[in-house]
């Protein structure tokens, strides 16, 4: 799983793969996209308790630019199957190598930190693990569960990888009943080769569009990043694409380039063209659009699960 960051971190130690890249100089953020340092007592306090349980999280290892108001409000996204990726994504932050060993208490210890914070909505993510026999879904499934037990008021939205060649492993996944199941498709195909080397466009659309046929109850999500060299057309297809594919939800937010060695920003996308996208996206039927310069997949999620329920719940009374 690959995500996209707001900081200038140093590559060698984190990318040893980018090493050889070309520099790609960060240009200055406008206004729209500056963000207050975190710091708040709350902040603190959420930071603790991932620390106390052991956890990691993918608004630390992403870098993301909402870590002060998203652990502000005690909502933080758990990034599960260790802090190492065995993907190489030029856009994505998280350190890439030798993955960790699987922990077994994982799944135990992200429940009782999700219960500890009295989450009413949680998000799981993690790393890409094509190490792993099943890419890390039977972890996946042991977590959801684990949740369950522990906080059963609490929803679930897993940000899942492709599992690219691993057999069974969505099923894995969906038959532990996540409330939302997110895949991100993260940019549109054209660029696929130099931003997700190592992931094909299709399959991603495809684990999608399984995923609703093995359980058409649920959710299902996708988000892009813009800013990162891709056309208004090409984004109103990949729209279409994932129209077809019947996903709920789509978030669009702007790339934040992490170091000089990651893929260049090609451009800052105004928020007027996010109000436009968001309402293409909206007239080509998706129940919910979270589309601005700081949205992430898992920004606001919890609120934003609330939305959605709402809005099928609208829609399923309309064609009744
Ligand atoms: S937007 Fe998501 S990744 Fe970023 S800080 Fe909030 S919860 Fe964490």
């Amino acid at each position: 799983m690959s995500f996209p960051s707001g900081i200038t971190a140093p590559p060698p130690r984190r990318h040893p793969e980018k090493a050889r890249r070309p520099d790609n100089p960060i240009p200055r953020k406008p206004d729209w996209l500056r963000v207050k340092a975190p710091g708040s007592p709350e902040y603190q306090a959420t930071r603790r308790l991932m620390r106390e349980h052991a956890l990691n999280t993918v608004c630390e290892e992403a870098g993301c630019p909402n870590i002060g108001e998203c652990w502000k409000q005690k909502h933080a996204t758990v990034m599960i199957l260790g802090r190492v990726c065995t993907r190489a994504c030029t856009f994505c932050n998280v350190a890439t190598g030798r993955p960790d060993l699987l922990d077994p208490h994982e799944p135990r210890r992200v429940a009782e930190a999700v219960a500890a914070l009295g989450l009413s909505h949680v998000v799981v993510t993690s790393v890409d693990r094509d190490d792993l026999g099943d890419g890390g879904a039977a972890h996946f499934a042991r977590t959801i569960i684990a949740i369950r037990c522990a906080a059963p008021g609490t929803t679930i939205e897993v940000l899942t990888p492709d599992f690219l060649h691993k057999e069974s492993a969505l099923e894995t996944v969906v038959d532990a009943k996540p409330d939302v199941f997110n895949h991100n498709l993260e940019t549109v195909p054209r660029l696929y080769a130099e931003v997700r080397p190592g992931a094909r466009y299709f399959h991603s659309l495809r684990v999608l569009d399984q995923v609703k046929r093995l359980d058409p109850t649920m959710f299902t999500k996708s988000g892009i990043m813009v800013g990162l060299g891709e056309d208004k057309t090409e984004v109103l297809q990949v729209m279409d694409d994932l129209r077809a594919a019947d996903v709920d939800f789509l978030t669009i937010g702007q790339y934040l380039q992490p170091t000089i060695k990651h893929h260049a920003i090609a451009r800052f996308v105004t928020p007027e063209e996010f109000r436009s996208y968001r309402s293409f996206a909206l007239g080509k039927g998706f129940l919910l659009v979270s589309a601005s310069p700081l949205t992430r997949s898992s920004y606001h999620a919890g609120e934003d699960f609330a939305r959605l329920r709402a809005a099928r719940a609208a829609s399923l009374a309309t064609v009744g």
